[in-house]
C-alpha cells in the first residue's frame, strides 16, 4: 500500500451513524479518519425522519441503545456546544387490542426491571396527560415522561459541526467502491487492507460500513451480504391549532396501525408505514393510504378532524429482519470474518438509537468491544442465507415488510414511532 493515501479509520456514509461514529472515534484519539459520503451528509434518512426518541424499547438491548442516546442528546451542548434539538415531551405507546394490552403489561415489566420508570396508564390518566386524546379506542398506554424527539435537520447540522471540530475528513460527493482485503493464513480470515472510492484507494485496517436504507446495497459492493431493508415511510404535518400550541403534550403511537404523533410547531407530525409497500426505494404519496391514517388520528385526536395539511413527505427508511440493529465484523460470502470492518445499522431506528449505535461502532473498529450494550448477538451472524434472523423480533416497530428483499412477497405487520 505505498504511495497511496492512508487512513486510521474510514466510515462510509455520513448520516446520523456515520456521523456520530467518526467523531467518537476521533475523539478517542484514533488518528487519521476519514468518512466518505457519495452525495452530501444528511441526505440519506438521517434529514427526513420524524426524529422520534425513546427509552421504552421493546428489547432490553433497544431500551439500553435509547436510554443512551437520550442521556447523549442531554449532555451534546455541555460537550459540543450545540444540540440535536431534543426535547422531552413524553410518550403514550397505546393499546387498542387486547392482544396489545396483554404485550404493553409485560413490556412494562421487562422496562421496569431493566430500572427504566414506566408507567402502565388507563384510557383516563393517558387523557389526563394529553387532552386532545379521545379515550375511545384506547384499553390503556404505557407511559414514559423521559421519552421526546429530536430535531432530524438539526441533528446533521449537530454532527456536521462536531465531525468538523474532532478533525474528522468528510470527504462528499465520493462513493465507496470497494474493499480491498487480504487474507490472513493462521487464522483463515480476511483483512481489510484498503477502501476503493471514484477518487481512488484509501489504505487503512479499519472500517465502518454504514448506509441506512442503501446499507445492503453498499454490502453488496463489499462483498458482504447484509440483509437490510428500504421502504417508504411517509410523514405529514398539520397545520397549527390552539390545542398544540403548548409546551409540552405526550407524542403517542398506535403500534398495530404503524402510526405515531407529536407536536411540530404548534400544529401536530404523524408518521406511518405501510405494510404493503414493496421494499424497495419510494418518494410518492399514497394519497389514499394518506386519508385513511388522517381518519384513524381523527379517531384518536378529534381536533385533527378539517385541518389543513401544511407539509407531507414519503422517503425511504432503513428496516432490519427483526427491527434490531446490525453491528459486528464484516463476513465474506462464505462466513469468513473480515478483520477490520464493522457493519452498523440502527435497523430504522436511528434517531432513537443513532447515538449508542454509532458509539458501539466506534469501540468495536477501536477496541472490537464496547462496553455499552451486549452485542454477541447482533452481527451478522445472526441471519440465515435468506436473511432471516435467528432472533426474536423487536415487538415494537413500525409495520415494516417481514423481508428485506426488494422481490420478497412475505409481509406481516409488525415497528421507529
Ligand atoms: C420518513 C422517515 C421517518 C423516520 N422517522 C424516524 C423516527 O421518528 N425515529 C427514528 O429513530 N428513526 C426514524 N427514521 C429512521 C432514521 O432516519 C434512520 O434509521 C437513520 O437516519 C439511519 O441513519 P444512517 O446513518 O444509518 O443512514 P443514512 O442517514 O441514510 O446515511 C447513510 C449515508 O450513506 C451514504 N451512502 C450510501 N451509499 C454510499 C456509498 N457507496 N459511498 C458513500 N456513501 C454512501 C448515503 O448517501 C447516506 O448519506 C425515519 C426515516 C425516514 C425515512
Amino acid at each position: 500500500m505505498h504511495g497511496i493515501e492512508g487512513a486510521d479509520l474510514v466510515v462510509v456514509g455520513a448520516g446520523t451513524i456515520g456521523g456520530w461514529a467518526s467523531t467518537f472515534a476521533a475523539l478517542d484519539e484514533v488518528g487519521r479518519v476519514v468518512v466518505l459520503e457519495r452525495g452530501v451528509a444528511g441526505q440519506g434518512a438521517s434529514s427526513r425522519a420524524a426524529g422520534i426518541v425513546r427509552a421504552q424499547g421493546g428489547t432490553a438491548v433497544a431500551v439500553a441503545l435509547g436510554r443512551w442516546s437520550i442521556d447523549f442528546y442531554r449532555s451534546q451542548p455541555e460537550r459540543f456546544g450545540t444540540d440535536s434539538g431534543f426535547r422531552e415531551l413524553g410518550y403514550l405507546i397505546l393499546a387498542v387490542s387486547e392482544e396489545d394490552e396483554e404485550a404493553g403489561h409485560e413490556r412494562v415489566a421487562m422496562q421496569r426491571a431493566a430500572g427504566l420508570p414506566v408507567r402502565w396508564l388507563t384510557p383516563d390518566e393517558a387523557a389526563g396527560l394529553n387532552p386532545t386524546l379521545s379515550t375511545q379506542g384506547i384499553r390503556g398506554a404505557s407511559y414514559l415522561a423521559t421519552d421526546g424527539h429530536i430535531d432530524p435537520p438539526r441533528n446533521v447540522r449537530a454532527y456536521g459541526l462536531a465531525m468538523q471540530a474532532a478533525g474528522v475528513e468528510l470527504r462528499e460527493r465520493t462513493a465507496f467502491t470497494g474493499l480491498l482485503t487480504e487474507s490472513d493464513r493462521d487464522s483463515g480470515n480476511e483483512r481489510v487492507v484498503a477502501v476503493e472510492t471514484e477518487r481512488g484507494p484509501i489504505a487503512t485496517s479499519r472500517v465502518i460500513l454504514t448506509g441506512g436504507p442503501s446499507l445492503r446495497a453498499l454490502g453488496r459492493v463489499a462483498g458482504i451480504r447484509i440483509p437490510a431493508g428500504a421502504v417508504r415511510h411517509t410523514v405529514a404535518v398539520l397545520e397549527p391549532h390552539d390545542a398544540f400550541a403548548v409546551d409540552r403534550q405526550p407524542m403517542a403511537f398506535d403500534i398495530g396501525a404503524g402510526l405515531y404523533w407529536r407536536l411540530e410547531e404548534g400544529g401536530l407530525l404523524f408518521g406511518w408505514s405501510d405494510p404493503n409497500d414493496r421494499p424497495g426505494e419510494a418518494r410518492s404519496v399514497d394519497w389514499a393510504m394518506y386519508e385513511a391514517m388522517r381518519e384513524r388520528l381523527a379517531s384518536y385526536v378529534p381536533v385533527t378532524r378539517g385541518l389543513g395539511l401544511r407539509k407531507i413527505w414519503a422517503a425511504t427508511i432503513d428496516f432490519t429482519p427483526d427491527h434490531l440493529p446490525i453491528l459486528g465484523p464484516g463476513r465474506t460470502a462464505d462466513g469468513r470474518r473480515i478483520d477490520g470492518v464493522t457493519v452498523a445499522s440502527a435497523g430504522g431506528h436511528g434517531m432513537m438509537w443513532g447515538p449508542a449505535v454509532a458509539r458501539v461502532a466506534a469501540d468495536l473498529a477501536l477496541r472490537g468491544q464496547t462496553d455499552l450494550v451486549d452485542v454477541s448477538d447482533l452481527g451478522l451472524e445472526r441471519f440465515d442465507e435468506h436473511g432471516r434472523s435467528r432472533l426474536a423480533t423487536d415487538p415494537i416497530a413500525l409495520p415494516f415488510p417481514a423481508d428485506a428483499d426488494d422481490d420478497a412477497g412475505v409481509r406481516v405487520p409488525t415497528g421507529a414511532g
